[in-house]
């Protein structure tokens, strides 16, 4: 059997004196015991250093372990295998490094955990301007985390439990009032309750609706009026409105020349259909607008045809917006979105599947964090 590992014997003289609790020096040795730490492997095998690790009497704190310096005080690895496991776990499942360095995953897991909540420890909330907040759901049955993200540096600066007026607030508490006052715009879905919180707590910020959002919903409005003229089509008439969801939904430049023309046919045949179709577009637009005159003028116009329609679904979409219409119009002087968090999402995904099983939600907030495209200093 070819040998896995190598013990090191360190010899050092003389011995630390210093307290691992308040960093003095002792005034005298104590006693030792033989101690192995895991340390970076030599020539691919694991690597443990063996050495006499003493407990001093500090003159404050009384008989304390010495401080090694190049490892933690109660830790049976050094400082920089630790650095090394935290490193690997920023790219591979936890589960891989455990096997990779021959280590129990639990271990791995927290040396990684210290190491990011280390890194975390001392959020830098200052200067916050532009945000984007949003909610992911990290379980099923409604179990989401608010993600509050930083538009200016690219980070996650907070995550916190639910998606309530109270997980928000719980935002605004952390940063303190001086820093929530000088937020200037925040990129938020149509969510009544994060609305709230950000009304009541940075009332100066501009709330920007974000477009990803206004349009999946409505594209519900599209596949309900659908359904409905579904059910009221001739008998002949329905082959051409079957499986057209997707016809309606995508964009026109995404469409095969034979999808086009059934679209094209759909639209001739089903007034209601062209009707929210067209629709779509022109509400597209409203993002483009870059003045508040432009904006409210296209979102008027925009409604008033809607109202006008008579389709029930759209009528009623067409309240939203106008109940929502100051978010839309922000847009023109804050041009935010949650792009960058959608971006986000396919990461915070594959963390999930990773951190599946740990049922640790900080281990989880944690990762998050790390995942967001931190802004590099220079
Ligand atoms: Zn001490």
């Amino acid at each position: 059997m070819s040998e896995t590992h190598t013990d090191l014997l360190l010899n050092r003289m003389p011995p630390s004196l210093r307290c691992s609790r308040c960093g003095q020096l002792g005034f005298d040795h104590y006693d030792r015991s033989r101690q192995r730490i895991r340390d970076l492997s030599v020539f691919e095998l694991h690597t443990y250093l063996v050495m006499d690790k003493w407990r001093v009497h500090c003159p404050t704190c009384g008989v304390r372990v010495e401080d090694l310096g190049f490892a933690a005080p109660y830790s049976r690895y050094t400082r920089r295998f630790e650095d090394f496991v935290a490193r690997l776990c920023e790219h591979l499942p936890v589960a891989n490094v455990a096997e990779l360095l021959g280590m129990d995953w639990k271990t791995v897991k927290e040396i990684d955990k210290r190491a990011l909540q280390q890194a975390f420890a001392n959020p830098d909330y200052s200067g916050l301007r532009l945000l984007s907040i949003d909610e992911i759901s990290y379980k099923k049955h409604h179990k989401y985390l608010t993600i509050v993200l930083d538009l200016d540096r690219t980070r996650v600066v907070w995550v916190g439990k639910g998606r309530r007026q109270a997980t928000l607030e719980a935002f605004f508490d952390e940063i303190g009032v001086e820093v929530a006052h000088g937020i200037e715009g925040i990129a938020v879905d149509m969510w009544d309750p994060y609305i709230a919180a950000i009304k009541d707590r940075a009332p100066q910020a501009a709330i920007v609706f974000d477009k990803f959002h206004v349009i999946s919903n409505y594209s519900k409005v599209i596949d309900k009026v659908r359904v409905e003229e579904f059910k009221k089509a001739e008998a002949e008439d329905k082959p051409v409105l079957r499986g057209t969801r997707y016809l309606l939904l995508k964009n026109q430049e995404n469409l095969s020349p034979e999808q086009f023309c059934r679209l094209e046919e759909l639209r001739s045949l089903n007034q209601n259909l062209n009707m929210v179709y067209v629709l779509k577009d022109d509400l597209k637009r409203l993002w483009d607008c870059t003045e508040r005159d432009e904006a409210a003028l296209l979102l008027a116009q925009w409604t008033q045809a809607a109202e006008e329609s008579g389709i029930q679904p759209l009528m009623k979409f067409a309240k939203t917006l106008h109940h929502y219409a100051y978010g839309l119009l922000n847009h023109c002087d804050y041009p935010i979105n949650n792009g960058r968090l959608e971006g986000l999402n396919n990461k915070i995904k594959v963390i999930k599947r990773r951190c599946y099983g740990f049922h640790d939600l900080d281990y989880f907030t944690l990762k998050i964090k790390q995942a967001a495209p931190r802004a590099r200093s220079p």
